[in-house]
Order: C-alpha cells, then structure tokens, then sequence
C-alpha cells in the first residue's frame, strides 16, 4: 500500500505534534529516539506533580496487587478515602466521582438542573455561561462552551444554555433570567487565552445569583488541583461556590472527574439518579488520593505561589525588552503569553530547537503549565528558552 492510500487507524481529531513520546520522569520526557525535553505542558495541566512521581507509583502498584475495579455497586476504600480528604479541605460536602473533566461538567448540570427541579420545586433549567470559556466536548458541554468553533457541525443542539462575555460587569444586569438554574464559569479561563477573572465581576456575579437562588459552578478542571497556589482557585477569590468540578490534575494523569458540592444541593443526586461504571474506581482513586496527599503537604503550595511568583517576574523581564510579547497572564502556574504573532510558530521552534515544549491556548496565546514540582534550575532553563524563542 501507498503512503498516499495509508488510512490512520486513530481517527484524525486531533492537530498532533511530529513526535510520539514514549518516557517521562519529573519534568522531562523522552521521544522514541531518545530525544530528552523539558515538559511545560504537564499533560495539559494534568502531570501536576511530573511525569511519575514515586508516591504516586508506588500507591497505584501497591493496588494494582489488590484491587482493580468492582464497579459502584460496592463501597470502594480510596474513593471514600479521597472524597474525604477533598470534602476536609474545600468548602463542599460531598463528591461525585467520573472519568473525565467533560463528565464532571455534565454531572454539575444535571446536578443543578434536578436541585432546581427536586428541591426547589421550580423549572429552573438554564446554565449561563461565558464568551471564550471551555467547558467540554459532549453535547451538553460543547453547547456550555462559549465558542463557535467548538459546536460547529453538531446540530441540533442541546436547549437551556445563554452566553454573556467574561469580566463585563455591565453585562451582569442579564445574568438572570426566570429560567436560570446556575451559571457555570471558569475563574481563570484556559483554553481562551489564560483570562483570569477579575474579583470585582465575581463578586458582583456570586452576590446576584445569590440573591436570586441561583447556583454558582466554578468549572476548576484546570485551575484546580494547586495549579494556581491554592488547592483551588476559588479560595483566592472569597466565596463558596455551590458546585466545583474538578480533573485534570487529580490523579496525576489517570483518568477521573470529580463533581464537588455543598450537602445542600448535592442531595439533589438521590440514589439511582446519576451514575458512572467506572468513576472512582480503585485504580484511579488511588492515584488521586496520593496526589491530593502530595498537594497538601506541608510547605508545597507555598512553593508553588513562591517559584510561580518568581517565574512571571522572568517572564515580565523578558516582555519588557521584547515587542512581540504584549502581555503575561497568569494565575499561579497557569500561564498564557499573549503574542503579536501566530503561537505555533514558537511552539514549534521550541520543541525542534531547543527541546522545550509548550501548548497554545487560543491562535495568539503561548500557554506554559509547568509541572508544579519543577525545580529552580528547570525554571531558568525554560527562561533561557524563552528569551532566545523571541530574540
Ligand atoms: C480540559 C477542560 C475541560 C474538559 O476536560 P476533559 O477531561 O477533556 O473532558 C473542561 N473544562 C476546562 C476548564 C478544561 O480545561
């Protein structure tokens, strides 16, 4: 057979990179010929403590000899273990346990719309959501995500969602409509372009829907789990969201989701009403239970603030002396270059050149997620990086 007439076997849904990795340890991974990088993408903030970590391993092999999954029909030891340490350490009382960050939005919907319909007696269903925001790729999270691009070529669409644009206070006079059931929001946004939210709009969008009943989803799939200093982002901002849904960095790149809720509305989810066959499964469950332990060690998220702090201040010296950087966002570990040019150009150099790699958040915004765990001598090889990137 002809390369021309070669079909991939893996449906072609993705924009790959040339390259197929093959190992990872700490903040480096290795291509099939032996190529060694610098991982800033961490996964897509998923690899939040590197590639590996030894806690973690060593926790999922030791389970890997006992357990591997029984499905929900039973209890399941490092499930509850991990709800535990989650619900001690936010404002929420209970967990929901799926498999992937799009799963965790729909069980937050459903969650909101049966709190409204079950509890409040009421015919709440709509979900407000935000211009540029990424929500997810199911149907019902395709049509929370505030872009075009996203839903194209999936009609008909699922009813019940509105977009208003992000960080526009004056826009809050339409937030709530008699129908609103909750309005979902990242408080960073990722993939369109590493916005944070501006604490005087949240304030202003939580005291609304507050007033009017209305639940507040912080979507915390990317801004969770230490990326941004704290263990989630909310607590920078000083309000108790109703609902958190939580991925990405959970499980140090297993695959799980979590949806976080207050006792209040979490009831709502009465038994036989929301279900996952493999959510929270041993294995997983394991893997985030040893993750969230290493999170909350001690220390390490004031490392984090301390070397992500230190790292936008390099970052900051690097725009000042150069024109085709227009701004550095950040919150935390989670940050976006904003360029004058096309960002896949400096990913490409970055990754062909200098062995470092990086992701794009949006066509303009360079987007680098360092594993949390880096050390000072990664950081200022990635500064050196980035400063020949724009030479
Ligand atoms: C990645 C992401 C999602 C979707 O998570 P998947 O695991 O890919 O389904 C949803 N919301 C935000 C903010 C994300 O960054």
């Amino acid at each position: 057979m002809s390369n021309l007439t070669m079909i991939d076997p893996v449906m072609e849904t993705y924009g790959r990179f040339p390259i197929t990795l093959t190992y990872g340890e700490g903040s480096y991974v290795y291509d099939e010929a032996g190529i060694k990088y610098l991982d800033y993408t961490a996964g897509i903030a998923t690899c939040n403590l590197g590639h590996r970590p030894p806690s973690v391993q060593q926790a999922v092999e030791q389970q890997l000899n006992s357990l591997w999954h029984v499905s929900n029909l039973y209890h399941i030891q490092p499930q509850e273990q991990l709800a535990k340490l989650l619900t001690e350490n936010t404002v929420f009382d209970q967990v929901f346990f799926g498999n992937s960050g799009a799963e965790a939005n729909e069980g937050a919907i459903k969650l909101a719309r049966r709190y409204h319909q079950k509890i409040k007696k009421n015919h709440r269903f709509e979900i407000v959501t935000f211009k540029q925001s990424f929500h997810g790729r199911t149907l019902a999270t395709l049509k929370a995500t505030g872009q075009e691009k996203i839903q194209d070529g999936f009609t008909p669409h699922m009813p019940g969602f509105r977009y208003l644009p992000y960080n526009d206070v004056d826009a809050l006079d339409d937030l709530i409509h008699d129908e609103t059931a909750a309005v979902m929001l990242e408080l960073t946004q990722g993939e369109g372009g590493v916005i944070p939210a501006e604490k005087e709009w949240v304030e202003q969008l939580v005291t609304t829907c507050q007033q009017a009943g209305v639940l507040v989803i912080v979507d915390e799939i990317q801004t969770g789990v230490g990326r941004t200093g704290t263990l989630y982002l909310y607590e920078q901002y000083g309000f108790e969201p109703d609902i958190l849904t939580s991925a990405k960095g959970l499980a140090s790149g297993f695959p799980i989701g979590a949806v976080l809720a207050k006792h209040d509305v979490a009831k709502a989810f009465s038994k036989g009403t929301h279900g996952s066959t493999f959510g929270g499964n041993p294995i997983v469950t394991t893997a985030g239970l040893a993750t969230l332990q290493a999170v909350l060690a001690p220390g390490f998220l004031s490392e984090v603030k301390q070397k992500a702090n230190d790292f936008i201040t390099g970052l900051n010296q690097i725009k000042e002396a150069n024109s085709t950087i227009k701004i550095v966002r950040a919150s935390g570990f989670l940050i976006g270059l904003e360029l004058t040019e096309p960002a896949i150009d400096y990913v490409n150099k970055a990754r062909e050149e200098m062995q470092t790699l990086f992701v794009m958040a949006g066509p303009n915004v360079l987007r680098i997620l360092p594993p949390l765990t880096t050390t000072e001598e990664e950081m200022h090889k990635a500064l050196r990086v980035i400063h020949d990137l724009f030479v």
